[in-house]
């Protein structure tokens, strides 16, 4: 499970060498395009960040010997759950609270 942890930070420093946008070919035609790409990379990195900071925290579970226990209720999270998604924090109660919470 470390190691399939350690591979995602990897695979996650690879892309995060992400994509900036080249100025010069950007023609007067192309500046919608550019400017909608622009916005997507920019979404791309956001979600690149958030989930490498979801690793790293996952990571630092495994250091403390608190790994696939959740952060809200300190139950262990369901197997399932963490098949899916290693990196997961919460078990499903209280992920879909925090959902709620924010919406
Ligand atoms: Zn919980």
């Amino acid at each position: 499970m470390q190691q399939e942890l350690t591979g995602l930070g990897q695979t996650g420093e690879e892309a995060a060498g992400i994509v900036e946008l080249d100025q010069t070919s950007v023609g007067r035609l192309s500046r919608m395009d550019a400017l909608q790409g622009q916005a997507m990379s920019q979404e791309r990195g956001r979600r690149r960040e958030i989930e490498l900071r979801r690793i790293a925290a996952a990571l630092r579970r495994i250091a403390r010997g608190d790994f696939g226990f959740c952060t809200g209720c300190d139950e262990p999270i369901e197997h399932k759950r963490l098949d899916f998604d290693p990196a997961v924090a919460q078990c499903i109660a209280c992920a879909e609270k925090a959902e709620q919470g924010r919406g």
